[in-house]
């Protein structure tokens, strides 16, 4: 087989066996091909589109690139969950001790923040002492003690899909669902879980902006896991605002210790909500619950009885991290107030996440280093009355030279009219599932 013929053969769009896209991944993580031929065969992948197979074959080939998990020591059920993505998304954190209480293993293997999305290890490494880079061996130990993990991918962990997102990067095929469906889902099978629920974002924060869009990258990916004989379900979700009152790393984690210590506050509510109807599911898809309803129930138990922050602290002394969190906190403070009353009609999510990135708590360049205790508390929703002059926002900084950017960019994010939108808000538009599974 040769590189060249597949790249004619997608380019002209033709359909391509699971052999051939085998060969293509492996001689690419070998080095035997190119960038440049990679780059091509991208390309006409992203233009041509692929079908489920290719799709199930890309995934399937790039999990085999590198090492699974092996959780045979740990008995039960694994199951986990997946987010494209968003702003003030910290669903994970709160979910996984959860999920954790209620008698699943959950073996999170996390991201870092990607553009204005905040990454759910740069959020862990904001409590001092925090390991994300927990070895396999580690891995076990950590469920064996608190039932769930987060921690960041080994380099042995799917290979195939550092050089093929390094690539993607740079070569405008980000885009492509089947090459998002292949690199998360590789990902996420690597970890040995039986079960996966998805939570796709759409929104102005998300990648995914248009519902459509999102319920194809959802629907494929639940086909390629069921392929992959996984119980599986998708929550196409709200990313028009952000997700809970915070904004930004060690916030973000303060906030999750108050849902999960059953505190109640009006701005987390949609957090709290989202999480458990996450949790739901996975117990649900886990065997732990007979339909999403008793999961949800079970869920706010979990929280209630403390049995889900004593998780959460167990999963933060197993990872080294600091006993009573002791999280950074920023010296300087200043609001973003209304310059008009009236109600908040939309915010446009992307540049709170920039907002938040600019102040140093995420990176423009992969170098960058994160600064954990700055970002943002929001004090309004969309649909909220405002008065002029009455803040939006507080902004937590190191750096006073940085404010006025991150201003100027909450001054763009938010629009404020006369009268409330009359589309109310729902934060769980579409689940994709199907009861053959189970
Ligand atoms: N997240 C991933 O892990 N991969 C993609 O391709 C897109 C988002």
């Amino acid at each position: 087989m040769r590189a060249v013929d597949l790249i004619r053969k997608k380019r002209d769009g033709a359909e391509h066996s699971g052999e051939e896209i085998r060969f293509l991944v492996d001689a690419f993580v070998r080095g035997d091909i190119p960038d440049y031929q990679m780059s091509a065969w991208m390309m006409a992948f992203l233009l041509r589109g692929a079908s489920s197979a290719e799709t199930a074959a890309l995934t399937a080939a790039m999990l085999h690139s590198g090492s699974t998990l092996d959780l045979a020591a740990i008995p039960g059920v694994k199951v986990d969950k997946h987010s494209t993505g968003g702003v003030g998304d910290k669903t994970s954190l709160i979910l996984a001790p959860i999920v954790a209480a209620g008698g699943l293993t959950v073996p999170m293997i996390s991201g870092r923040g990607l553009s204005h999305t905040g990454g759910t290890l740069d959020k862990m490494e904001s409590i001092p002492g925090f390991n994300v880079n927990l070895a396999a061996a580690d891995i076990v130990r950590v469920l064996r003690e608190a039932g769930c993990c987060i921690t960041g991918q080994t380099a042995e962990i799917v290979p195939a899909d550092k050089k093929m997102y390094g690539l993607r990067d740079v070569t405008a095929t980000i885009e492509s669902k089947a090459l998002i469906c292949g690199s998360i889902m590789s990902k996420k099978l690597a970890e040995g879980i039986d079960a996966l629920v998805l939570d796709v974002k759409t929104g102005s924060g998300a990648f995914m902006r248009s519902h459509e869009d999102a319920a194809e990258l959802a629907q494929m990916m639940v086909e390629t896991g069921e392929h992959m004989g996984k119980r599986m379900a998708a929550l196409i979700t709200d990313m028009d605002q952000p997700l809970g009152g915070a904004v930004g790393n060690a916030l973000e984690v303060a906030e999750c210790v108050d849902v999960l210590s059953g505190k109640r506050d009006r701005m987390s509510e949609d957090l709290r909500d989202l999480s458990i109807e996450l949790a739901a599911w996975m117990f649900f898809l886990g065997g732990k619950a007979a339909d999403p309803e008793e999961g949800r129930a079970l869920a706010k138990q979990k929280i209630a009885g403390g049995e889900a922050l004593r998780r959460f602290r167990a999963m933060v002394k197993a990872q080294s991290g600091s006993e009573d969190f002791a999280l950074p906190s920023a010296p300087h403070q200043s609001e973003f107030a209304a310059a008009t009353g009236g109600f908040i009609i939309g915010v446009d999510c992307e540049q709170v996440g920039l907002a938040s990135l600019t102040l140093g708590g995420g990176r423009s360049k992969k170098e960058d280093v994160i600064d954990p205790a700055v970002g943002l508390t929001l004090h309004k929703k969309v649909g909220d009355a405002v008065k002029a002059g009455e803040p939006i926002a507080t902004i937590y900084y190191n750096d006073p030279a940085k404010l006025p950017e991150a201003l100027a960019l909450l001054g763009q994010a938010y629009r404020i009219g006369p009268k409330p939108p009359r589309e109310p808000r729902t934060l769980v538009k579409t689940i994709i599932w199907s009861d053959k599974q189970l």
